[in-house]
């Protein structure tokens, strides 16, 4: 779909996968204002297909164009261009488990110039791509790498949008992660590198055990310069309604370590669209290195795992309203 200044959006088509010309003046190439989501349709227990909350992922659109001066996709139009390519791509939609159809929506400036500034003409395009479970073999706990040296993101910058410059200035830090050995990195703030933001493309979780023996779940509270995941609040809820105290809040590096230390922090997992939901094994940083627990998946992460995952393939209830049918 183009958007042009003075006309708005127009011209909706869907067309076969093939690649896209682009002038290289593209003020897009030069000024990166480009955004993107990621959602799944998953094959539900009845055969039918359905999307996971993606007036979520359109309402995260419009907040990610509005912070890089491009013009918002109507909510409907955004679930609109993701229906009429799931249902073209219906049969590329697996039949089993954990297996999915992810849909990758994304935004591009299509003016052609040199001048640094909004541009006057976007291009919204909806491509997709079967993808496999995310762990075929087993649920494997990942090993994170604390960045001390870099920030992901930082107040009043672009740490909240889905924006492909924040990827971009990631690299480095995910090489320097896999330098130490390990998978995944995890955020600092940027401010006192001390309090956990976010791990490279997931929200984390950290699981406490209570005096009274129930449990207690913790998120990171949305700085503005973490990205607001769906999984993250759809977490938040499904918590709850397993009956356990869900909360936003703050963990520094210290605190992880010494809850680990002293067996109160009994779970840490991530959460995110792609991988749904990873288990942290093991932790590094320059000067720490610590395994997370018994450094196998936890009780609780596996059973909001599997919840989630239920709810998403159509197993169990859906009380939220949260699956989008197809038919
Ligand atoms: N943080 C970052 C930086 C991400 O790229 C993602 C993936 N979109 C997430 C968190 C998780 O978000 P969601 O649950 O919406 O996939």
């Amino acid at each position: 779909v183009r958007w042009t200044e003075g006309r708005g959006w127009h011209d909706a088509q869907l067309v076969p996968y093939a690649p896209l010309s682009m002038d290289p003046a593209n003020m897009t190439l030069h000024y990166a204002q480009t955004i993107f989501e990621g959602l799944k349709a998953y094959r539900q227990a009845d055969g039918t297909v359905a999307t996971f909350r993606p007036e979520a992922n359109a309402e995260r659109f419009q907040t990610s164009a509005r912070r890089i001066a491009m013009p918002e996709v109507p909510v409907d139009l955004f679930i609109a261009a993701c229906d009429a390519l799931v249902q073209q791509d219906k049969a590329w939609v697996p039949s089993t488990g954990e297996a999915s159809l992810y849909l990758r929506p994304f935004m591009i400036a299509a003016e052609v110039g040199l001048g640094v500034k909004p541009a006057n003409e976007y291009l919204f395009i909806v491509i997709a791509s079967p993808a496999g479970a995310y762990f075929p073999g087993g649920v494997k706990p990942v090993s994170v790498w604390l960045s001390e040296e870099y920030v992901r993101a930082v107040k009043g910058g672009t740490g909240a949008a889905k924006t492909g410059g924040n990827y971009a200035a990631s690299l480095v830090a995910q090489a320097e992660a896999a330098q130490h050995g390990c998978d995944q990195v995890v955020w600092l703030d940027a401010v006192e590198h001390r309090w956990i933001e976010e791990m490279g493309g997931m929200n984390l979780y950290f699981v406490y055990a209570q005096e009274d023996g129930s449990r207690k779940i913790v998120t990171p509270e949305l700085t503005g310069s973490l990205l607001p995941g769906i999984t993250r609040d759809s977490l938040l809820k499904i918590a709850r309604d397993l009956g356990y105290e869900a909360v936003e809040g703050r963990i520094s590096t210290e605190d992880w370590k010494r809850d680990n230390e002293n067996g109160t922090l009994l779970e840490v997992f991530a959460c995110g669209t792609a991988a749904v939901i990873t288990p942290v094994g093991s932790v590094k940083s320059a000067r720490h290195h610590w395994t997370q627990g018994d450094g196998e998946p936890g009780e609780v992460t596996m059973k909001l795992r599997r919840a989630l995952l239920d709810l998403q393939t159509g197993q169990a209830p859906d009380p939220h309203g949260w699956m989008h049918p197809l038919g």
